[in-house]
């Protein structure tokens, strides 16, 4: 039987490139970084499958590719896939769920800590030799706690479970929390409280947002939102820079409506050099690494090629909501 033709667009470890070929007739860009979106365009027309991890993948792509069947993101977020257009042609979107979700979790808790307590910024302070007998006055040095403060999550899914799981059981924080829906299961391990968005912003010390990319969230934080927060509050951002409305930030953090702030994502990625916010001191931020650890890396893409052989082989595969009708079988 012949294999389905696929397209990898970037390298691979060997053992997961061998299971591939083992499934499938795999094509591997292997220069440096990922192929191109242009070289990714002009050779898609051949393809029924490619592993990626960015877009769009949307009516004028798909366009391209008339034997495309599946398309397998090498990350959770897929807000990158025009889900309809996708849906209109019978493509398979596939992603990667769980294996990332300790290590974003990390992160998160990484930037709360290291806003909190000014951890990037008097660093920069030790090592330009400011720290000087005399220099600045021991307040000046002061932080924010982060245990036994309130942590607001907004986005209870996978991810914001296990930043609760790190906030309550680590930190002793009290935990808030806000979606689409109430989770009782969440409420009994962690004793949180479901909330309405403005109740959460009202209330915590640490404003996490964590919700994926679409038309609902689009710049679901703006600026009456910043008004609501305590001035002393923090707001953490690892979801997808357009959740927030990112000027509605800045002018909240020029205008000291909010203590600071610490950001794994922008609006424009990578952040543009003169963005007000990299000349920020008490905001921290990171260029889009939430999950990237050499492990979790590694187990991304583990499972996204299980799922573009399963999309194509009609084995399981971890198909994103909007599109498991067209799948045969769906991996959990
Ligand atoms: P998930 O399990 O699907 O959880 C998403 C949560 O957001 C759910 O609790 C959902 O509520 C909630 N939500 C959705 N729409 C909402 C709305 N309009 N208002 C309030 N809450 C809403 O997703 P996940 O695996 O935790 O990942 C979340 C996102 O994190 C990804 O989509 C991705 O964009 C981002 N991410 C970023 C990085 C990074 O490198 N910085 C890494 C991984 C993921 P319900 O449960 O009530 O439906």
């Amino acid at each position: 039987m012949t294999k389905p033709k696929v397209l990898l667009t970037r390298k691979l470890a060997e053992p997961i490139l061998a299971y591939l070929q083992e499934h499938l007739d795999c094509t591997v860009w292997d220069k440096e970084g990922s192929m191109p979106r242009a070289e990714l365009e002009a050779s898609i027309h051949d393809y029924e499958g490619v592993m990626l991890s960015g877009g769009p993948i949307d009516a004028a792509f798909l366009d391209k590719a008339p034997r495309l069947r599946a398309v397998s993101s090498v990350s959770v977020g897929y807000n990158h896939f025009d889900v309809e257009a996708m849906k209109a042609r019978g493509v398979i979107g596939t992603h990667t769920p769980y294996v990332l979700d300790d290590t974003v979790a990390d992160l998160v808790l990484a930037l709360m800590l290291s806003a909190g307590r000014r951890v990037a910024e008097l660093d920069a302070f030790v090592k330009q030799g400011q720290w000087k007998k005399g220099g600045v006055k021991e307040e000046q040095l002061f932080g924010m706690d982060v245990h036994h403060a309130t942590i607001g999550i907004i986005g209870m899914g996978r991810i914001g479970e296990a930043i609760a799981k790190r906030a309550v059981h680590g930190f002793d924080m009290n935990l808030l929390y806000h979606s689409r829906s109430a989770k009782p299961d969440i409420e009994e391990r962690f004793g949180g409280r479901y909330c309405s968005l403005e109740e959460l912003l009202k209330e915590a010390d640490y404003v996490v947002l964590m919700t994926p990319l679409s038309p609902e969230t689009e710049h679901l934080i703006r600026a009456e939102h910043f008004d609501l927060m305590k001035p002393t509050a923090f707001f953490i951002n690892a979801s997808r820079g357009q959740t927030v409305d990112e000027q509605a930030l800045i002018d909240a953090l020029q205008q000291g409506k909010i203590r600071g702030a610490g950001l794994d994502v922008f609006d424009q990625e990578p952040v543009s050099p003169d963005n007000p916010l990299l000349r920020m001191p008490n905001v921290v931020t990171l260029p889009h690494i939430g999950s990237a650890t050499s492990q979790t890396r590694y187990g991304m893409a583990k499972v996204a090629a299980e799922n573009l052989v399963g999309a194509l082989t009609g084995g399981k595969a971890h198909v994103v909501p909007e599109l498991k009708s067209l799948a045969v079988n769906t991996a959990k």
